[in-house]
């Protein structure tokens, strides 16, 4: 059975004060969209604010630390971002594995850590141009999958969802090129297999989300897709006038 459509807006270092009547914007048409799961994941100074006055509506943090506290300057630790108002968190996203360094090792602690708290996680897992050129991607990805899944405690077994997965191909990422349909098959089919060798059944209702240059033309293909159960969404998710209508193809699968 299919599982119900999830689409994330990821607004990066993007965001004051002066866009809450923006995120206002989005927050009200989701809440008119049936069908649909929808959530942005703000820069943590907005989230307090916008939980406060769009209460319903899913906020979530870009990253969330494996520790509870601690000494980690400029770290926002699960309790902090619940205390905020969250309920999710992106963990592993592709520009703070290169910009931070992240391994999948501490990726996975995180996604650990998250889930414990409470928090819905979602998982980021793409490969580099060079690799896609080499026809490594769906290995090289897998085994990023394999290394990254959250088990134990805080695992996605028994969390069902609670836990997602965006396969964003880094080449991807807005750069308004996209990964071909029968490509984002072709990866999610084989990313569901890992979820189920790693979960069991529970690895069916894992939601695996696409991203990459997501926007309101090629939205409709991308969710036509069998395995897509969403979309991670950058650049387009800034305004309600691009996001809404990937909201809205979303809604109308
Ligand atoms: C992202 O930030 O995860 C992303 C997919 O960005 P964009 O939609 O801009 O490519």
């Amino acid at each position: 059975m299919a599982l119900s459509k999830y689409v994330v807006g990821n607004w990066k270092m993007h965001g004051t004060s002066s866009d809450l009547p923006e995120i206002a914007s989005i927050a009200s048409a989701a809440a008119g969209s049936t069908g649909v799961d929808v959530a942005l994941c703000l820069p943590a100074t907005l989230i307090d604010r916008a939980a406060t006055s769009m209460a319903g509506f899913a906020f979530g943090g870009q990253d969330v630390h494996q520790d509870e506290k601690g000494a980690h300057t400029g770290c926002t630790s699960a309790a902090m971002l619940l205390d905020a108002g969250a309920s999710l968190a992106i963990v592993g996203h592709s520009e703070r594995r290169s910009d931070q360094c992240e391994t999948d090792e501490q990726v996975r602690a995180k996604a650990e850590a998250g889930l414990k708290a409470g928090l819905g996680v979602i998982l980021c897992i793409g490969e580099s141009l060079d690799v896609r050129e080499a026809g490594q991607a769906v290995a090289t990805v897998q085994s990023q999958l394999d290394a990254s899944l959250p088990h134990g405690d805080g695992a996605a077994a028994g969390v069902p969802g609670k836990f997602a997965i965006a396969y964003e191909p880094i080449w991807a990422i807005g750069t308004g090129k996209v990964a071909s349909p029968a490509d984002i098959g072709e990866m999610h089919k084989a990313l569901r297999e890992r979820l189920v060798a790693a979960y069991g059944d529970a690895g069916n209702e894992v939601r695996i989300l696409y991203g990459g240059s997501v926007n309101a033309s090629n939205a409709a293909e991308i969710f036509a897709v069998d395995d897509v159960d969403g979309a991670l969404v950058g650049g387009a998710s800034l305004t309600a006038e691009k996001f809404v209508p990937i909201v809205e193809a979303a809604a109308a699968r």
